[in-house]
């Protein structure tokens, strides 16, 4: 029989995730790959989604997403970045932040058309553009002082004729790097120059470390027209299973992704939603809370990999740390990734599955510190054993 499989979505077969995460628990390894966090939301929040259930909140939710969440988000723009947006025709909740990118990208770009990313990237972004039928322009994001950034002439040299879209990612899984307004103004100066949309995945917005500050890209000069940015509850809440996210733009691209949207799965879960909106007018204290304890997880997974004998890059934001497997003697992550469990009992992902150029992330691993302080003691513990 033949490969029922469609030719464009068939360099996505299995993911590195699925089989690290089987050795993972073959080998009853600690699995420092995925990144979820093993501790709960706010308990306030997650009451706020069982009342919203036991108070008949259950059927069909409207397609752009409930007006109590679609006023939240408009208002957590508007407070933590002084941007503006109507909650009627300017924000519209999806099934996280992944289908918030997914529907964007097939809304905006379509057959032949370019759409330039940032590599490493996050895993979706590849398929996605592809089933879009689109066509992905890497450009590498590389360090250059102990961060991952890229050269603004090959951002310049990557726009093409078909270029519809850039897909912008910050703070950056995996590279761990917060755009600084100077990069992102490169960026815009790129979007007006050559009329391109900007699609902006902010999940880890809340999630920064010493005091570097998130610059949404819609707030730099011209940019708030031409830019789509995405969002959701999962990585601020600690509520990665719960999948709710949402889209905010002008009018006419929030139409345009509605239009895709509405077909892919009609609206969003009632209930996460409520509780959505709670979390953003109620928790964000409890936010602050969490990005201080993650960038003290942050520095002790860095201190453990650093005695384990990784050279490590401290990222700005994100759950995740990349870490250099040269000074242990070994220069392909996968081959590495493959044999930790059995060699240390610990999972790992190579940062070469995220590149067009995997050369590039060849001698890379990511690990995730959004886990129990024990968890990572006993982790870099195992991980010493390399040496
Ligand atoms: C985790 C993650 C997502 C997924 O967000 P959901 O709201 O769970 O869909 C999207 N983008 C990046 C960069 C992520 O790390």
């Amino acid at each position: 029989m033949s490969e029922p499989l469609v030719p464009r979505m068939r360099e996505f077969g299995e993911t590195i995730f699925a089989e690290m995460s089987a050795r993972a628990v073959a080998t009853g390894s600690i699995n420092l790959g995925q990144g979820f966090p093993d501790t709960d939301g706010p308990p306030a929040m997650l009451e706020a989604a069982v009342e919203a259930i036991r108070s008949g909140g259950n059927q069909y939710p409207p397609g752009p997403g409930l007006p109590e969440l679609r006023e939240a988000v408009a208002a957590q723009r508007l407070e933590r970045y002084g941007l503006e947006f109507d909650p009627a025709t300017e924000v519209y909740v999806t099934v996280g932040a992944t289908e918030g990118v997914a529907a964007s990208v097939m809304a905006l770009a379509g057959p032949g058309d370019e759409v330039i990313v940032f590599e490493p990237y996050y895993d979706s972004y590849a398929a996605t553009v592809a089933l879009a039928g689109a066509v992905r322009r890497p450009v590498l994001l590389r360090p250059v002082e102990g961060r991952f950034t890229f050269d603004p002439d090959e951002l310049r040299a990557a726009v093409g004729p078909r270029t519809r879209l850039i897909l912008v990612n910050s703070p950056h899984n995996p590279a761990g790097t917060v755009f600084t307004r100077d990069e992102l103004q490169v960026i815009a100066d790129v979007c007006r120059e050559h009329d391109l949309v900007a699609v902006t995945d902010e999940v880890y917005e809340y999630l920064t470390y010493d005091g570097v500050e998130h610059v949404p890209l819609a707030t730099l000069d011209g940019m708030r027209e031409r830019t789509v940015t995405v969002s959701s509850v999962g990585k601020s809440f600690s509520v990665t299973g719960w999948k709710t996210g949402w889209v905010t733009a002008p009018a006419r691209y929030v139409r345009a992704v509605q239009t895709v949207k509405q077909f892919l799965t009609y609206a969003t879960g009632g209930p996460w939603q409520r509780a959505a909106a709670y979390g953003l007018r109620n928790e964000l204290p409890w936010v602050g809370e969490l990005r201080k304890s993650l960038e003290a997880k942050r520095d002790r997974l860095i201190s453990g990999l650093e005695a384990a004998g990784f050279a490590t890059y401290r990222p700005q934001g994100t759950y995740f740390v990349q870490a250099d497997i040269r000074p242990l003697g070994f220069t392909d992550g996968i081959e590495l990734a493959k044999a930790l469990p059995e060699r240390a009992g610990v999972v790992a992902i190579p940062t070469q599955v995220f590149y067009d150029h995997p050369e590039a992330g060849a001698h890379f691993v990511r690990f995730a510190f959004c886990k129990k302080d024990e968890v990572i003691d006993e982790a870099v513990e195992r991980l010493a054993r390399l040496a």
